[in-house]
This record gives C-alpha cells, structure tokens and sequence, in this order.
C-alpha cells in the first residue's frame, strides 16, 4: 500500500486579535539572528551592525502554538532552549518597503518564543550545514494575543522578558534591538517579497537556556502582553 494523494487542506494557522472575533491568518514565520549585542556575546558571536544584512531564518508556519498550550518536549535534543521575541505581524506585504514607512506595514504585535533545539543547531553551524530542523519542530513557536499597532502610541518599547518556573531567566529592553522592527521590514524586503500574513520574529535579548519537561513559561512585553506555556 501506497498512500494517495487526496486530503482536507489543512487549516491555515492564526493568532488570534485583541478586541476582534476575527483571527489573524499566519503565511510565513520570519526570524532574525543575534539582533541584542548580549544575546550575541553569550552565543560566543561579535555582534552585528544595523548598517549590515543580519542573519534571516525561518520557521514553518505550522510551528505556531499558543498561549496556556502544553507543549511535548520535542524529540530529538537533549537541549531545547527559550527564546523570547517581539513579534511583528504584518497587515500590508511589498518588497522593497522603504524604512521610513515600514512601520505602517505592521498590523499588530505579540510576544513568541523561538524554541530551539540548540544542540541541532550546535552541531549543523558547527559543520557549516543548514539548522532548519533546529529551528521548524512541531510547536517551535508559540505565540500570543495579537495587539493591533494601531492600540499603540509608535513601536513598542519597554522590557521584554522570561521566566522559567517564576525564576526570571531573560531580562531585556527592546530600545537594545541593533536592528529596529522597520529596519528589519525595510531589510527582508529587499530580498523576498513580503506578504499580508507574515510574521517576524526579531530576536531574543541575552539569557537563553535550557527547558526541562514540566517546566512553566511566562513571557511579557510591556505594551504587548503575555505568552504562557508548559512543557510536557
Ligand atoms: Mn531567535
């Protein structure tokens, strides 16, 4: 036996939205690398300028989980590590977006995390070989409420942080993003064009560490909210 070829499509992954029954529609997952000078310095990594391309990534958009799930621990590490991250959801996509208005092209913000088997990753950088399977597992990416930007008086700004089991364990300010959310938008854009649906993940500030089975996550962005998941 073989198997064939006729199944439901699958249901487009969302984040829900403050204030609306409507949900938001989830294409891509981009992500950035190393965009907090500290995160970088613990990742033995000299931290970039916002005058160069930073690292681009990305994650299936069906690793998207959300806030109160339990989550297995993935299989395949023995290290699955915390990121928490800003996370840029946009409303208009284009390609060549100039900076100055990238902003606009934002329809909310929420917090994510971008869960990461660090020791895949260890090994595939280490043999100069691509980390997707690092990055994309199934609930890679839990995400929150969507906060329309339109809620909010300009960018988010404020702390961004983590805490494992009430221990705070990530501890950081936005205003440390080398690259700022327009200038990621203004970036990526020149070399794929954006879309309506997008999400961007624009990096983790420094503290990232290990999660253990049972283990209970809080993440809050002040301005944006909170993310809380366990995991199995
Ligand atoms: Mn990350």
């Amino acid at each position: 036996m073989t198997a064939g070829y006729v199944f439901p499509p699958a249901p487009l992954p969302f984040l829900p939205v403050a204030g609306r029954r409507e949900v938001f529609p989830v294409q891509r997952i981009f992500c950035v690398g190393q965009n907090y000078a500290l995160h970088a310095a613990e990742m033995g990594a000299k931290a970039g300028s916002a005058a160069d391309i930073p690292v681009f990534f990305m994650k299936p958009a069906d690793s998207l989980a959300h806030d109160g799930d339990i989550l297995p621990y993935p299989p395949e590490t023995t290290a699955l590590h915390h990121e928490v991250e800003l996370v840029a959801a946009l409303g208009m996509g284009g390609a060549n977006i100039p900076e100055s208005s990238a902003a606009e092209h934002v329809f909310g913000y929420t917090v994510g995390l971008d869960l990461t088997r660090r020791d895949l990753q260890k090994q595939a950088k280490e043999a100069g070989k691509p980390w997707d399977l690092a990055k994309g597992f199934d609930n890679a990416s839990p995400c929150g409420l969507l906060i329309p930007a339109a809620t909010l008086d300009g960018l988010p700004r404020g702390a961004i942080q983590l805490m494992v089991n009430g221990e705070t364990r990530q501890d950081g300010q936005l205003a440390d993003m080398i690259w700022s959310v327009p200038r990621l938008i203004a970036l990526l854009s020149r070399f794929i064009t954006l879309q309506p649906g997008d999400l961007l993940m624009t990096g983790t500030p420094a503290g990232v560490g290990p999660l253990l089975p049972g283990d209970k996550v809080d993440a809050h962005i002040d301005g944006i909210g909170d993310l809380s998941v366990t995991i199995r």
